[in-house]
């Protein structure tokens, strides 16, 4: 942020808001969660602690935009809006879950219901089949127990040393990137070498935490439940060639159909980030008749991202997020800090 930009900020905090509302609070807010734990399970994880939030947390957030009179809409109204087709008279919030975890159903599914609250989930196929890598949890368990990772593969061999879990975990962006990078012909073999893991292993851990073809199927026929794609195997798509990208994101699709018997319109970029997406994949989302397609990259919703219906923004959302922050998210500064007065950032 330049010293124009600060000023700016300033200016906007001084205002407590009211400021920037008018230029970035935009027509609302994406949020993206991924699990729903209790908080006796929520407590077990470190590294992943955050990547789930407490079902009485997920309420009071619901509760808290009701009271702002916050209006939650699915995908599809959002992608109707943005084309122009309908017209939206209050802000308005859209939920989105991310991977397919099975916790949305048992923890997520009766606050949604009992809210009436629209929602979608995206769902990686690869959790639902058996063979999700989930190597974001491999990491904190390994990371308790030894001192050093080698990942060797193909394109580098690298080596990653800690002291204690916590270092380890402070190592977390970088081992990562260094996943990621992996190509995902060989991430299975890599895997399992560098965490010591089994087949049986890794596909025990993916069905204990994962959502059945079954019960993604209930969840669907749930009216205000919409099941996205999100890959078939969790791949960071700007990591990987174009062929690959394709072959990733309709096979996901296709699949879903197939299995809940609908058309499946919304798509969410694995991890998201911008080491994970670039334009030739927001692409390629348009080209297999997306109506909406979101990054992990936090910013408000404005009705000029209709040219950017492949790449919206997202805000996180998580047991730690704060009033202050909830409400720098509806104001627009929160966007303002991460953004600045560009409402795509992502071209
Ligand atoms: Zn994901």
């Amino acid at each position: 942020m330049n010293w124009f930009e600060q000023k700016i900020l300033g200016l906007f905090v001084k205002t407590k808001g009211k400021l920037s509302a008018r230029i970035l609070a935009g027509q609302g807010l994406i949020f993206m969660l991924h699990r729903v734990l209790p908080e006796n399970e929520r407590e077990k994880y470190t590294l992943n602690r955050d990547l789930a939030i407490t079902p009485e947390k997920l309420e009071e957030y619901i509760l808290f935009f009701k009271q702002h009179d916050y209006h939650f809409i699915s995908l599809d109204e959002l992608s109707d809006w943005l084309d122009g087709k309908i017209k939206l008279n209050k802000k308005i919030v859209c939920l989105t879950f991310d991977d397919g975890y099975r916790d949305n159903l048992i923890h997520g599914l009766p606050i949604l219901k009992k809210h009436q609250v629209p929602a979608t989930i995206y769902v990686t196929n690869c959790l639902p089949n058996g063979t999700g890598l989930l190597w974001w949890y491999y990491f904190e368990e390994f990371a308790n127990k030894a001192n050093r990772l080698i990942l060797d593969s193909s394109i580098r061999k690298v080596e990653f040393c800690w002291k204690d879990s916590n270092d380890a975990f402070s190592q977390f962006q970088q081992v990562s990137e260094a996943i990621k990078s992996i190509p995902s012909i060989e991430l299975r073999h890599v895997l399992k070498s560098s965490f010591g893991l089994t087949d049986e292993e890794m596909e025990k851990h993916c069905r204990e935490i994962s959502l059945t073809w079954d019960e993604i199927k209930v969840l669907s026929d749930e009216t205000m439940i919409n099941i996205g794609a999100h890959t078939m195997n969790h791949v960071s798509v700007k990591q990987q060639e174009s062929e690959l990208v394709k072959v990733e994101m309709l096979n996901s699709k296709l699949e879903i159909e197939s299995k809940i018997g609908k058309k499946v319109a919304h798509f969410a970029y694995p991890f998201g980030g911008e080491f994970d997406v670039c334009e030739r994949d927001i692409k390629i989302a348009s080209s297999l008749g997306f109506k909406t397609s979101t990054l992990n990259q936090p910013g408000n919703i404005f009705k000029t991202n209709k040219s950017r219906k492949q790449a919206l923004a997202r805000m996180p959302l998580g047991n730690r997020t704060e009033a202050e922050r909830m409400n720098n998210y509806m104001n627009g500064i929160y966007h303002f800090s991460v953004n600045g007065f560009k409402k795509e950032k992502y071209s």
